[in-house]
C-alpha cells in the first residue's frame, strides 16, 4: 500500500483514518494529514501516531493516494493549492457529495487520476458502506488500492457514476436518519419505564441483529417484518401504527429531499 494523505479529516476523513488504522493497513508513519485548524490536527496526529503537514500541498507531496474530505464549497480553493503538485502518479479519492468526476477534472486536469467515492461514518467501527467511482485514468492497481482502503472498515462496492446521487440518501446519509430511529425506540422504552442507557443496549442491538438478518439470511425485508408479527399479535398492531403515521413515506419523502439537496449543490 502507497502513501495515503488526507486533506481534511472531521467527521468523515476522522472515520477513515481511524478504520484504516484499526484494520492495520497501514503503518501511522505512512499517513499525512492537513486540516484548517492547526491545533485539531496537530492533537489528532499525535493522538494516532500520524504525520500532521503545514499544508494541502505537502500532503500531496508527501501521499501517493490522497484522500479529499473537506466539505464540496472549498474544493476550488483546494484544487487551486494541490494543482501543481497533482502528478500523473497520484491519485486523489473524494469523497464530497455530489462533485463529479468532469468537475474535478476540470479543476485539475484531464489526466489526473480521480476515484469519487460516497463513504458513510460507521467506516470509523469497521462498519461503513462505500460506493466507488474510478475515471478512466486509473490503473486496475489504482482501484485495487482503494478498495483496499474502502473495505478495510467495511463493504465497498464499484458502481457507475449515474447511480452516485442516489448513495448519499440511502447510505452516506442514512445513519443520521437510523440514529433518530434508535433514539426514537431509547425514548419509547424509557416511556415504558427503562433506564435510558438500558433502552440504547436494547434498541441499538435490535437494529444491528435486524441489519444482519437482512444481510446474512437473503430474505427480502417485508417477510423477515412477516415473520416478526403473530396473527393478532402484539407487532401487528405496532405495524399497523406505524404505517397510519405514514413511517414509510416520511423515510422516502426524508430520502428525496437528501437527494434534491445534492442536486441543488451541484
Ligand atoms: P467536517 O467534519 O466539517 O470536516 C471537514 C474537515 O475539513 C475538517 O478536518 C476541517 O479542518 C477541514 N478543512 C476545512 N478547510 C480546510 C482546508 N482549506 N484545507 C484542509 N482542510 C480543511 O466535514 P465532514 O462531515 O467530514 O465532510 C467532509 C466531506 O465528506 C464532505 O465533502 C462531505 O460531502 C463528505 N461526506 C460526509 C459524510 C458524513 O457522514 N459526514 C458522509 C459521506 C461523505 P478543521 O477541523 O481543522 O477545521
Amino acid at each position: 500500500m502507497r502513501n495515503i494523505g488526507f486533506i481534511g479529516c472531521g467527521n468523515m476523513g476522522g472515520a477513515i483514518l481511524n478504520g484504516i488504522l484499526k484494520a492495520g493497513l497501514l503503518a501511522p508513519e505512512h499517513i499525512f494529514i492537513h486540516t484548517a485548524t492547526p491545533a485539531k490536527r496537530e492533537e489528532l496526529a499525535a493522538k494516532l501516531h500520524v504525520c500532521a503537514v503545514n499544508s494541502n500541498r505537502e500532503v500531496v507531496e508527501n501521499a501517493d493516494l490522497i484522500i479529499l474530505a473537506v466539505k464540496p464549497y472549498l474544493f476550488d480553493e483546494v484544487f487551486a493549492q494541490i494543482k501543481e503538485v497533482l502528478s500523473e502518479d497520484k491519485v486523489l479519492i473524494s469523497v464530497a457529495a455530489g462533485q463529479s468526476l468532469a468537475n474535478m477534472e476540470k479543476l485539475s486536469s484531464a489526466e489526473t487520476k480521480i476515484i469519487r467515492t460516497m463513504p458513510n461514518t460507521p467506516a470509523s467501527v469497521g462498519e461503513g458502506m462505500s460506493a466507488v467511482t474510478p475515471n478512466k485514468n486509473c490503473t486496475q492497481k489504482d482501484i485495487e488500492e482503494t478498495m483496499a482502503i474502502f473495505t478495510s472498515f467495511g463493504k465497498a462496492e464499484i458502481i457507475p457514476e449515474h447511480l452516485m446521487d442516489a448513495v448519499p440518501a440511502v447510505s452516506g446519509s442514512s445513519p443520521a436518519y437510523i440514529f433518530m430511529l434508535i433514539n426514537a425506540l431509547c425514548d419509547g422504552a424509557v416511556r415504558d419505564g427503562m433506564s435510558r442507557s438500558m433502552a440504547l443496549t436494547f434498541a441499538a442491538q435490535a437494529v444491528l441483529g435486524s441489519a444482519k438478518m437482512v444481510l446474512e439470511s437473503g430474505i427480502h425485508p417485508e417477510q423477515l417484518k412477516d415473520m416478526v408479527c403473530s396473527p393478532g399479535g402484539t407487532t401487528i398492531e405496532a405495524v399497523a401504527k406505524l404505517e397510519e403515521k405514514g413511517f414509510r413515506d416520511a423515510v422516502l419523502a426524508g430520502m428525496k429531499a437528501c437527494t434534491d439537496r445534492l442536486k441543488e449543490m451541484n
